[in-house]
């Protein structure tokens, strides 16, 4: 199968290339040339089927023709060696725990399975492989864990200074190895604005191999697609299933938009936010307008310009009729979301962390006027990677995992840099 990029339809690049480049050189997103139709035989057996067997097949519709059945597999299994619980809390409110992986957030998903395609693909690649992430919080902790060892690679991990939890930091700070963090003086957006800046920056790309590990590396998003397949099967009442994504750059949810159009019967997606709702207010205006982002207490999806949103359209072929028919926007404040996090934890004796109390809340909106459907919010961290927020909220001492004691306990490695273009590229050239 072939990719294209969402900016130009009609060039199309290998999956190592869209994998390789992260994004498109003409600053499009990579998507795949056409969206597999999984047979409806699939569909109906997927309560049969294990998790693994699942987001092998899915993997198979998409990378079957690039990487050996035998080879696809293992990358499955290293992806999938977790489970993704689905737990009632509520009647026809089902929380979908993406948080068992090691670093305890759904991030791990597209991690893990990015970092063994990228490993494949590096085995016939001489030249060392630099993979440049930016990272609200999650996505640092998930990708430098994915890569910690990985042969011929290397991670730089940016992130906003002083704008993540002690725990996240914590996760890719410590790693050391082929793992190196910048402390960015700016905001999320400016370090996804460096990373930008660096793939299209000819000196760079002279001097090394570049990639990308965001949600907009399509080796990312494909395996985010299993868990919906997945969760649809574990469900007993299968007839009107909605999904509730708590959402920053909307990478959770394109890739649940991709396994609706594959032939999984999701009814209706909701796109949760907290304030920075830049895409509830599309829904509601028609105008995609980006601006800064705002700190809120779910900070992972603190996102003013979210980059998936070129692929929501095209999947859409952007029409906005077809996108807004499937799609419902709702934003929550902070004290909204807390206010969740403690009703929840009262009346179900159920921990959310803030990020799945933002996809509870638009859940439990939709579902007042849609009381038929049964409905799935994706719980996309483990509460205690946001210990203080939570703590203070529930006003109680919740308890951490041991796999996060571990990392507290080791010693931050960072190094400082400005949000100034030239300052990164010149230190990026004498650390590499
Ligand atoms: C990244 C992240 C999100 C947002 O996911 P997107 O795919 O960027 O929309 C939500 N919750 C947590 C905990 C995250 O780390």
């Amino acid at each position: 199968m072939k990719f294209f990029s969402t900016n130009n339809r009609t060039k199309k690049v290998s999956l190592k290339e869209a994998v390789l480049n992260g994004l498109a050189s003409d600053n499009g997103l990579y998507m795949p040339e056409e969206i597999p139709q999984l047979p409806k035989e699939f569909i109906t057996d997927l309560p049969n089927k294990s998790f693994q067997e699942i987001g092998f097949e899915v993997a198979k519709a998409f990378m079957g023709d690039d990487i050996p059945e035998e080879r696809l597999k293992k990358i499955v299994e290293h992806t999938i060696s977790f489970e993704a619980p689905l737990v009632e809390i509520e009647p026809t409110i089902f929380s979908l725990e993406l948080f068992h992986g090691p670093t305890l957030a759904f991030k791990d998903f597209g991690a893990r399975f990015m970092s063994q395609v990228l490993g494949y693909f590096a085995e016939s690649q001489k030249q060392e492989i630099i993979i440049l992430a930016a990272t609200s919080g999650d996505t640092g902790s998930a990708v430098a864990n994915g890569f910690l060892r990985v042969k011929g690679t290397k991670v730089v991990v940016l992130y906003p200074s002083g704008k993540v939890s002690e725990i996240q930091e914590k996760q890719f700070t410590t790693l050391g190895q082929n793992i190196i963090a910048l402390e960015v003086k700016g905001t999320f957006d400016d370090c996804q604005r460096l990373v930008k800046e660096a793939f299209l920056n000819e000196e760079l790309k002279q001097q090394f191999f570049l990639t990308s590990a965001n949600s907009i590396n399509i080796a990312r998003l494909i395996p985010q697609t299993f868990y919906y397949f997945y969760a649809w099967s574990r469900l007993k009442n299968r007839e009107e299933v909605v999904f509730s994504v708590p959402s920053g750059n909307f990478g959770n949810l394109t890739a649940g938009l991709i396994a609706k159009k594959m032939g999984l019967p999701i009814k209706h997606f909701i796109a949760s936010t907290n304030a920075n709702d830049i895409v509830p207010n599309y829904l509601e205006t028609k105008k995609f307008e980006p601006r800064p982002s705002l700190s809120t207490v779910s900070n992972a999806m603190d996102v003013g310009n979210p980059s998936n949103f070129a692929r929501m359209l095209d999947l859409y072929n952007h029409t906005f009729e077809l996108l807004s028919n499937d799609i419902t926007g709702f934003r929550f404040t902070d004290d909204e979301t807390k206010s969740a996090m403690r009703e929840v934890f009262k009346n179900s004796n159920y921990i959310l962390d803030p990020h799945g109390a933002v996809g509870y809340l638009g859940l439990k909106k939709y579902l007042t006027d849609h009381p038929k459907s049964t409905g799935v919010f994706l719980e996309t961290a483990h509460p205690a990677k946001f210990l203080e927020a939570v703590n203070e909220t529930l006003g109680q001492s919740i308890s951490v995992p041991e796999k996060l004691q571990v990392f507290l306990s080791k010693e931050k490695i960072s190094i400082a840099v400005s949000k100034d273009f030239s300052e990164f590229k010149k230190l990026l050239e004498r650390i590499l």
